[in-house]
Parts: structure tokens; C-alpha cells; sequence
């Protein structure tokens, strides 16, 4: 991440025309949007609630594999994701976070085009 600012503080160095080329390419890197997932993955143990069952001395279940999503009414909400998903999920939620990185630094192009008065 610290790397990442360092790029970001560099863009005032360099020529317009570097500009257009970055932005050019970091556009060509943004994965397709239509499978954008916002969240994160969590694993997490769980007890059952049974009273004689093994969680109930400690030996948890899972882990579970969960997709933790924005906050509503300030908790953040967990999706279940069987085994079957979790992957997929995994993917796009990887390229979901590539693509917020990307469009990070293609607004910080913006920016700067737009403080010599060259975005257009
Ligand atoms: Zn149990």
C-alpha cells in the first residue's frame, strides 16, 4: 500500500503524455465489471448450539467460509458460501479489489490531468 502512494505522489513528474499512457493501461487491466463484488472473505468456526455436540467443548465446526458485505444498521452482514461457490466468489472478489486499485490511480490521473488543465 505504501508503494502504491508513492506511485500516486509521483504522477506530478511525470509528462502528460505518461499520464495518458498509465491511464491507457490501467484501464486495459480493469477486469470486467459486470462480475463486481464488493466484501471480503472470512473464515470462521462455529458452535452448533448443541449441547452434547463436540463445539461444545471447544472443537469447533468448519471453519465456514464467509462473504462479509457492507454494513446495514452498523453490522456488518455475512453470505454463507458452501464450498461450491467459495472459489468463484474468491475470484471476484480478488478482481473486484484489482479493479477498485485501478480505477484509484485512473482518478488520480484525472486529478492531475485536470490540474494542468488538460483533462478532457
Ligand atoms: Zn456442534
Amino acid at each position: 500500500m505504501k508503494e502504491h502512494k508513492r506511485e500516486m505522489d509521483s504522477l506530478v513528474e511525470l509528462s502528460s503524455r505518461q499520464l495518458l499512457a498509465r491511464r491507457r493501461r490501467a484501464f486495459g487491466r480493469l477486469p470486467d465489471l459486470q462480475g463486481y463484488l464488493a466484501g471480503s472473505l472470512v473464515e470462521q468456526a462455529r458452535r452448533c448450539g448443541k449441547e452434547r455436540c463436540r463445539c461444545a467443548r471447544g472443537e469447533l465446526h468448519g471453519p465456514y467460509v464467509y462473504l462479509s458485505v457492507g454494513k446495514a444498521a452498523g453490522r456488518r452482514s455475512m453470505v454463507y458460501l458452501p464450498e461450491a461457490l467459495a472459489q468463484l466468489v474468491r475470484q471476484k472478489v480478488i478482481a473486484s479489489e484489482q479493479a477498485e486499485r485501478l480505477l484509484t490511480e485512473i482518478s488520480a490521473i484525472n486529478l492531475e490531468l485536470l490540474s494542468r488543465r488538460e483533462l478532457e
